[in-house]
C-alpha cells in the first residue's frame, strides 16, 4: 500500500500532537495495515517493514478509531517487535537467546527473553529442553488424555486473554467445549469487562457498547465513572479534550474517581467519591433527574420496564444521603446530575473503577438507568460505552471465549444454543456440558484444590494479574501439567510452566480483532515470526490434531477459521454473514453487519427496540454496598490498584522499551499527606503494603490526588521485577453475577520497612 499520506501523530501527556513527517527512507519501507495489540481504543497503525523487520509504526489516518493519532505506547511498537537476523542459539533454560543486530532506524530493544522454540521439562525442578513441535505436541496429547480418562474432562482447562485474536479464541472454544467437553475456558477479560457484559447483558439484552467513537464528536456531556481516560486510552481522551476544547462553556465533563488523575485536568466537575461507592452516587443522580423532572417520559414508557421497581430505591437515594457515603457535597452530586440531565447528547465511559467490584454489575445497571431514564442512549452523541482494557476482549466475548459463553454471544446453559453449535461444529447432541464452567478465580481456587488437573495458558500473565497471587501460585505449583504459551520466557507464570509453546505475536501473523465500539479490524502480517514460533491458533489446532481431532482443526489460514466462526453468528445480535476479510483488508467494520450490501452499524438500538424478547430494555434497582473488605484497625487504609499511562498490562511488552519505562521507572503507592503524617511516613519512603493476603514493598509517593484513607498502586510490575507485586495483597471476592473480582478495593496496613524487615 501507498504509505505517502502517512504521518506520524503522537499524543503526548500535555495533549499537544506531536507530527513527525516521513523520511525519504520510510518511503521504500513496506506498509501494511494493522491495529495497535495494547488497549482496546484498538488505533489502527500501518506497518512500516523491510527485510522482515519491523521498523517504523504511524497511525492510520482512516481509521475511525483514531485517524492517525497513537499514544506512545502505540508509537513505539516497532521496539517491541525485534525478530531474529540469524537463528539464534538457545541457552540451557530457553532464556538467555541472543538475538540478531539491532534494528536500523530506532532505539532498538533486545529481546532475550523471546521464546522461540517449544520447551518441555520433565519434572519443576528440572531445566527446559527444546523439543520438536511433534513432541510437544504428542506430549501435551498424551498427559492429557491420561487426566481426562483418570479424572474427566472438568479437570482440564484452559485459561485464555483478551490479547489473542478472534480467530485464535473461536479454535480454543471449539476445542474445549466441543471436542475436549471441558466449559473450562475462561479469559483474562473477566478481570477487565464480566461487569460491563452483566450490565449490558441484564439492562439492554446484550453485549456490547450501543453507541461509537464518531459519537465523541456529537456529545455535549461526558460523564467518566473510574476511568484514567488520559493515561489509559488516551486516543479517545484526545477526542474527548478536543471535543471539550471546541466548545468549552457547552460541552461538560463530569469524572468521577477517587483518585485525581490527568482525565480530570478537562473536568468541569470532578467528584473525588470514596473507593466503591459509585452506585450511591448514580443513585443519587437518578433521585435528582426524577425531583427535577429530566426524564425521557415517552422514552420510558415505551421502551423501558421496570421503572416503577427502582422507584423505592431511588426515593430514599437523596443527595445527602450520597454525600455521606460518597464523601462528595449533595450540592455537587445535584449538579452532576443536572449537567447530564440537561445535556442534548450525554456519553458515559467508564472502565476498570466501576468493573472491578464485587457489585460491578450493579454499578453498570445503575449507570445504564441513567441513559434509559432521559432517553441518552440509541441516538447520535448518546449512550453508555464501557471501556475495554484489551484489543480483542469484545472479540473473546462474541467467540465465547468466557466460561460460560458460546460463539455468536450464546449461553452455555441454554440448550438451543448448544444445539446450534454442536451442529455446525459436527459433534453429537449433548457433548457440550451444560453447566457453564468455571471463570478465572474460580479455576485457580480449583487448580489450587487439586479438582483440576491441568490448565493452558495462553497469551497471559496471570501470575502477576490475579488477585491474591499466593493462590494462583498455589493452583500452578499443584497441577499436573502447566501448559502456557507465550511470547516471552521467563515470565513469572512461564517458570511454573512444564510445557512453553512460542506463540508468534503482533505484526508476525494476521487476524481480526474487535475494538471497544464493536469495530472489526483485519490485522495483515508483516514480518514473519521468529525461530519456531506460530500464531496462536496454529498451536492449539495442532494439540487438537494430536489428540485425534484431526479433520474439525484442519484450518489453513486464519481466513477459514474467521469463516467458520461467521457461520456462527447468522441471525444474531452481532450477525457479521456481510463481512469478508477482503472487505476488512478494504476498512474496518462495525457489527452487526449481516449481508454483504450491509455497511456497517455505528449505533445499536436506534429504533427504540432493544434485546429483551420484549424489545424493551430494563431499568434494574440496586442499593449501595459495602466492598467485601473494609478497613479496620488492623488494617485501617483502603488500597485501590490501576495503571500507569506508559506501561501495559504486566510489562512483557512495555517493560522492555525504554522510552516507556522512563516516565515511571519504578513501581511506587501513592499516599495522602494527611495520612503520611499521622504515619511518620516520609516522600521517596520504602514501604510494606500489608493486607490479611501477603504484602508488597514500594516507594512512597505523597500526592494529594489521592483520598485521607487510601492509598494507590499500579499493578503492572511483577515478582521478576521486584518485591512490587500488587496482587500479592488484593482480594479474590467477586461479583456474584459476572465474577469479576473485586481488584480496587482491599484493606491493608503501611509499615515502614526497616533494616529488620
Ligand atoms: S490508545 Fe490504545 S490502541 Fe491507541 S495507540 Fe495507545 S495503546 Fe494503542
Amino acid at each position: 500500500m501507498t504509505a505517502e499520506r502517512v504521518v506520524m501523530q503522537v499524543v503526548q501527556e500535555s495533549g499537544e500532537i506531536v507530527e513527525t513527517p516521513l523520511t525519504e527512507d520510510d518511503l521504500k519501507l513496506t506498509w501494511n495495515k494493522s491495529v495497535c495489540p495494547y488497549c482496546g481504543v484498538g488505533c489502527g497503525v500501518l506497518v512500516g517493514s523491510k527485510e522482515g523487520r519491523v521498523l517504523k509504526v504511524r497511525g492510520d489516518p482512516n481509521h475511525p478509531a483514531n485517524y492517525g493519532l497513537l499514544c506512545g505506547k502505540g508509537a513505539t511498537l516497532p521496539q517491541m517487535v525485534s525478530p531474529p537476523a540469524r537463528q539464534p542459539e538457545a541457552g540451557p533454560s530457553g532464556a538467555g537467546i541472543a538475538l540478531g543486530d539491532p534494528l536500523a532506524g530506532g532505539e532498538m530493544v533486545r529481546t532475550p527473553d523471546r521464546l522461540i522454540y517449544p520447551m518441555m521439562r520433565r519434572t519443576r525442578a528440572d531445566q527446559f529442553q527444546r523439543v520438536s513441535w511433534e513432541a510437544a505436541c504428542e506430549r501435551i496429547a498424551a498427559q492429557w488424555r491420561r487426566i481426562l480418562h483418570d479424572h474427566g474432562p472438568n479437570a482440564v482447562a484452559f485459561y485464555i486473554s483478551g490479547q489473542l485474536l478472534t480467530e485464535d479464541y473461536y479454535v480454543v472454544n471449539k476445542f474445549a467445549k466441543g471436542f475436549l467437553g471441558t466449559n473450562n475456558v475462561d479469559s483474562n477479560s473477566r478481570l477487565c469487562m464480566a461487569s460491563a457484559v452483566s450490565g449490558y447483558v441484564t439492562s439492554l439484552g446484550a453485549d456490547a457498547p450501543p453507541g461509537c467513537y464518531a459519537d465523541i464528536e456529537l456529545a455535549d456531556c461526558f460523564l467518566l465513572v473510574g476511568s484514567n481516560t488520559a493515561a489509559c486510552h488516551p486516543v479517545t481522551f484526545q477526542r474527548i479534550r478536543r471535543r471539550k476544547l471546541a466548545a468549552p462553556n457547552r460541552v461538560k465533563v463530569i469524572v468521577v474517581d477517587p483518585r485525581r488523575t490527568r482525565t480530570a485536568e478537562i473536568a468541569d466537575l470532578y467528584l473525588p467519591i470514596q473507593p466503591g461507592t459509585d452506585v450511591a452516587l448514580l443513585n443519587a443522580m437518578l433521585h435528582v433527574l426524577i425531583r427535577q423532572g429530566l426524564m425521557d417520559q415517552p422514552f420510558i414508557q415505551q421502551r423501558t420496564t421496570g421503572w416503577e421497581g427502582l422507584q423505592a430505591v431511588i426515593d430514599r437515594s437523596t443527595p445527602e444521603q450520597a454525600a455521606a457515603i460518597c464523601g462528595v457535597e449533595a450540592s455537587r452530586i445535584r449538579e452532576a446530575a443536572l449537567m447530564f440531565g440537561k445535556a442534548r447528547a450525554a456519553m458515559s465511559f467508564w472502565a476498570m473503577g466501576v468493573n472491578q467490584s464485587t457489585h460491578g454489575t450493579a454499578k453498570n445497571n445503575c449507570l445504564i438507568n441513567l441513559h434509559l431514564a432521559t432517553g441518552q442512549i440509541g441516538r447520535p452523541g448518546a449512550g453508555p460505552f464501557s471501556l475495554t482494557g484489551q484489543p480483542n476482549a469484545m472479540g473473546g466475548r462474541e467467540t465465547g471465549g468466557l466460561a460460560h459463553l458460546l460463539p455468536g454471544h450464546r449461553l452455555i446453559a441454554r440448550e438451543q444454543d448448544r444445539q446450534e453449535v454442536e451442529r455446525l461444529w459436527n459433534v453429537p447432541t449433548g457433548r457440550i456440558a451444560p453447566q457453564p464452567g468455571l471463570t478465572a478465580v474460580e479455576l485457580f481456587r480449583a487448580l489450587a484444590e487439586g479438582t483440576v488437573k491441568s490448565v493452558w495458558i495462553i497469551c497471559t500473565n496471570p501470575l502477576v494479574s490475579l488477585p491474591n497471587l499466593a493462590v494462583a501460585r498455589e493452583a500452578l505449583a499443584k497441577a499436573e501439567l502447566v501448559v502456557v504459551s507465550d511470547i516471552y520466557h521467563p515470565t513469572e507464570t512461564t517458570l511454573l510452566a512444564d510445557a512453553i509453546l512460542p506463540a508468534a505475536q503482533w505484526a508476525e501473523r494476521d487476524g481480526t480483532v474487535t475494538n471497544s465500539e464493536r469495530c472489526i479490524s483485519y490485522m495483515e502480517q508483516a514480518v514473519d515470526p521468529p525461530g519456531e514460533a506460530l500464531p496462536d491458533w496454529r498451536i492449539v489446532c495442532r494439540v487438537a490434531q494430536a489428540m485425534g481431532h484431526r479433520e474439525a482443526f484442519a484450518f489453513q489460514t486464519a481466513e477459514e477459521i474467521y469463516e467458520e466462526y461467521k457461520r456462527l453468528t447468522r441471525g444474531r445480535d452481532l450477525d457479521i454473514g456481510g463481512v469478508t476479510y477482503e472487505r476488512l483488508k478494504r476498512s474496518p467494520i462495525q457489527w452487526p453487519c449481516p449481508t454483504p450490501q450491509h455497511r456497517s452499524t455505528m449505533r445499536r438500538y436506534t429504533d427504540g427496540v432493544f434485546a429483551h424478547p420484549d424489545g424493551r430494555a430494563k431499568f434494574l434497582a440496586h442499593d449501595y454496598r459495602q466492598p467485601a473488605e473494609v478497613a479496620d484497625a488492623e488494617f485501617p487504609m483502603i488500597l485501590t490498584t490501576g495503571r500507569v499511562r506508559d506501561q501495559w498490562h504486566t510489562m512483557t511488552r512495555t517493560g522492555k522499551i525504554p522510552v516507556l519505562l522512563r516516565s515511571e521507572p519504578a513501581p511506587f503507592v501513592e499516599l495522602n499527606p494527611e495520612d503520611a503524617t499521622r504515619l511518620g511516613i516520609a516522600e521517596g519512603e520504602l514501604l510494606t503494603i500489608r493486607s490479611r493476603r501477603g504484602c508488597a514493598r514500594a516507594a512512597c509517593r505523597l500526592t494529594r490526588d489521592i483520598k485521607p484513607g487510601s492509598c494507590f498502586m499500579p499493578f503492572h510490575w511483577g515478582g521478576l521485577r521486584g518485591e512490587a507485586v500488587v496482587n500479592e495483597t488484593t482480594i479474590e471476592a467477586f461479583d456474584p453475577l459476572s465474577k469479576q473480582p473485586e481488584l480496587k478495593f482491599c484493606a491493608v496496613r503501611l509499615e515502614k520497612v526497616t533494616g529488620d524487615t
